[in-house]
């Protein structure tokens, strides 16, 4: 049961249409307005001119005195077609067409009042009302329209609401007018063709839901009837016969008139399904190729039309305009701790903040935690402060903050995407600065980009040309100072810029993975220097090698290891390996892999840089060292406080019990070298001992005795 109800529903029109599928059935129902009522026009006028031409030398008003309905079913037609065309082609102002309805509206008061003239008196009321329905009907339709020229502004679909009125009133005119000359004509005892025209006519205007389809026929058809059929039975040929044909076939039209608007209406709306899905889809792929998936902010390929287009517009001062990149500062350890899930959450909230807080402006999602920008330069500030307030108070356990870099376009025409890479850069070099956090894109910004272009094409130059030197600094015992080792450190002397600090090189390199090639060269040097002064039996002090996490993924470095040493001859306890902790986020587990074979093979390794990084502690419960490297940054504030000397000192003694020998980096006085002495350090390294120095000149050192090698290394 329920289901024939939900199909009867279905089938009659009575449910929920969307608001597409309207807008599309009723743009059909105009199109076909367009015709009809040309059809109208073009019947209306020949009935017209038929009209004057058989009755020669009357005057207007005479014409019209008992034939007003072809002038006013010709205005209709006019005043319908009008406004179907301008709808259909999404005409502007149209002054005419104020014109045509004004003129309509005037000749339509003279036909009325020519009406009350000759009729007031001898009709009643209702009588009067009557005669007088085209005329209002052609009134309300030429108001409407009107009405229609004069609003300014439609809503969406607004205007087919006038279409609709103005259909509903075209059809009572064209029905109505059926009705009346096909009774008119039987009285005649002619046929009843003028109506069902007229009923046709109707039927093919008024695809509108089923049901109302059948209201206006069945209406129609039934008021003809009880008007039709007392002339019928006037007819006296058998008059019964020919009634009940006649009613057959009559009644058989309008079944078939309602099956015929039943089916162009599921049809239109079968069409209208289709073409709506058509057209979500494809606003969808639009969508999709401008939208960040993960935020639902614009993504890049948006931001650089937008940009572009921006910029390109002649009336636009470019030295307003200002690209920023956005950057958050810890980001990645709020993902590991707080979890995946949340930080997509925390982006798409920041981006949502971002996009509005610089409304207006292109903005989009470059990638990870990172954010474009074009602003204008005047007021970006308070807009930064804004993000950055938010980005400081999203977590209290991990503590975020907001890098950026700016830059200024220098052109019109130049590529966003260029101007992007600057900003970029510029915010890349407040990274882990504490207290730096806006770089603009200025002179001394690229003259460092340069300098690191310079730096990664040509590093395989300066090895090849010897302008990459190892420098060795000594390492000493603290009880006795004797020298037990050095350690290697790069120096790049160039022709161009002249002496390079590992500094500026080693992260470069290390970016652009190509500092593999950098140790192999400096592991190469400290060999063959030693291997030379081994073999002229002079004194030799074993080498610490420093080794990137980079240079594991990028090369065998026990292979390395182990072809250098059998080539020089050297000793393996000679060589040393130095892992700084920072390196040690090892996912893959190449680098443990590396360090057992490196242990395996009978080098030793030592920690590099212990306590410089977040994850100290677990770096000594999964690796095994020989020797802690205590960073210099223990040493920063010795003196003025209690309480480092008493971290040093646990960190000390933590070395001890792992069973590693300690090391204290950094060591310029003799007041904490003592210190460090007494609380136990196995090794001392810094200024105080030397700098790092050219292998002439340590060469030099050791020879003139200034520095005397320990007899004892470990
Ligand atoms: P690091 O391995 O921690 O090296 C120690 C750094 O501290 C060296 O800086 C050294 O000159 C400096 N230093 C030593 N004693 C003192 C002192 O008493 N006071 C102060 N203020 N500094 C002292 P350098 O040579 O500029 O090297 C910087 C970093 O560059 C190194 O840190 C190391 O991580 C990296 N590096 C240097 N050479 C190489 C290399 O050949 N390969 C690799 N992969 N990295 C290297
Ligand atoms: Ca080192
Ligand atoms: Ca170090």
């Amino acid at each position: 049961m329920q289901t024939v109800l939900e199909w009867l529903k279905k089938e009659l029109g009575f449910i929920k249409v969307s608001p597409y599928e309207k807008r599309y059935i009723n743009t059909a129902n105009i199109h076909t307005a367009i015709y009809m009522s040309f059809i109208g026009i073009v019947m209306e006028l020949w009935m017209i001119i038929r009209y004057v031409h058989q009755r020669p030398g009357k005057t207007f008003f005479e014409y019209f005195d008992g034939e007003t309905n072809y002038l006013i079913f010709f205005s209709a037609s006019l005043l319908l077609l009008v406004f179907s065309v301008r709808y259909i082609r999404e005409l502007g102002k149209f002054n005419a067409g104020k014109i045509i309805a004004i003129v309509i509206i005037l000749m339509d008061i003279c036909l009325l009042s020519r009406y009350l003239y000759t009729h007031v008196g001898n009709t009643g009321f209702f009588g009067i009302l009557f005669g007088l329905k085209y005329h209002l009907l052609l009134f309300a339709m030429a108001a409407v329209y009107f009405n229609y020229e004069f609003a300014e502004i439609f809503e969406e679909n607004e205007s087919d609401i006038y279409g609709q009125i103005l259909i509903v009133l075209y059809s009572l005119i064209s029905v109505g007018f059926g009705v009346d000359t096909s009774l008119y004509d039987i009285s005649w005892g002619r046929q009843i063709l003028c109506f069902l025209t007229m009923v046709m006519f109707a039927a093919c205007l008024l695809v509108w839901r089923p049901y109302s389809s059948i209201i206006i026929l069945g209406v129609s058809f039934i008021y003809f009837y009880s008007k039709w059929k007392p002339h019928l039975e006037e007819l006296d040929l058998e008059a019964g016969k020919v009634l009940q044909g006649d009613t057959i076939n009559y009644f058989i039209l309008f079944v078939v008139l309602v099956m015929v608007s039943f089916s162009l209406y599921h049809q239109r709306k079968k069409e209208a399904e289709k073409d709506e899905s058509l057209l979500e889809t494809y606003n969808r792929l639009n969508r999709i190729a401008v939208e960040d998936d993960l935020t639902g902010i614009h993504n890049m390929v948006y931001f650089n039309q937008e940009a572009e287009y921006q910029l390109a517009d002649e009336s636009v001062d470019i030295e307003d305009w200002i690209y920023l990149f956005l950057n958050i500062e810890n980001f990645k350890t709020y993902n590991d701790q707080i979890g995946y899930q949340a930080g997509n959450a925390y982006l798409k909230r920041l981006a949502e903040l971002i996009r509005d807080t610089f409304s207006g402006d292109p903005v989009a999602r470059l990638s990870d935690d990172h954010f474009v920008i074009l602003t204008k330069a005047d007021d970006m500030d308070d807009k930064i402060e804004t993000i950055r307030k938010d980005v400081h108070r999203e977590d209290d356990e991990v503590y975020m903050e907001l890098k950026v870099g700016a830059y200024r376009p220098v052109a019109r025409d130049q590529d966003p995407r260029i101007a992007i890479d600057y900003a970029r850069y510029a915010c890349g070099l407040t990274k882990n600065k504490y207290n730096v956090n806006f770089r603009e894109y200025d002179k001394e910004v690229d003259s460092i980009f340069h300098k690191r272009q310079y730096i990664v094409n040509n590093i395989d130059n300066a090895i090849l040309n010897g302008h990459i030197k190892a420098y060795y600094q000594p390492v000493v015992w603290s009880e006795s100072r004797e020298m037990c080792g050095c350690e290697a450190l790069a120096r790049w002397i160039d022709p161009t810029y002249g002496f390079l600090s590992p500094g500026e090189f080693i992260p470069v390199l290390e970016e652009n993975r190509q500092i593999h090639k950098l140790d192999e060269c400096i592991l190469k040097q400290v060999c063959k220097q030693m291997h030379s002064a081994m073999s002229q039996n002079k004194p030799v002090a074993p080498v610490s090698i420093n080794f990137s996490r980079i240079d594991f993924e990028m090369m065998d470095v026990v292979a390395l290891l182990e072809e250098m040493t059998h080539k020089y001859n050297i000793p393996k306890e000679y060589i040393h390996v130095e892992i700084t902790e920072s390196t040690l986020t090892d996912s893959a587990g190449i680098i443990k892999k590396a360090m057992d074979q490196i242990h395996k093979a009978g080098y030793s390794i030592w920690l590099d840089d212990f306590g410089s990084g977040y994850s100290s502690l677990n770096v000594l419960k999964d690796y095994n060292f020989d020797v802690m490297k205590i960073d210099m940054k223990f040493l920063s504030n010795f003196g003025e406080n209690k309480e480092s000397s008493i971290i040093l000192n646990t960190v000390i003694n933590l070395a001890g019990e792992l069973d590693m020998i300690s090391l204290t980096e950094g060591v310029e006085t003799d007041e904490i070298a003592d210190f460090l002495t007494k609380n136990g350090c196995k090794k001392l390294q810094g200024y105080l001992f030397g700098k790092p120095m050219p292998e002439e000149e340590i060469r030099e050192k050791i020879d003139s005795g200034f520095y005397k090698i320990s007899e004892k290394h470990v």
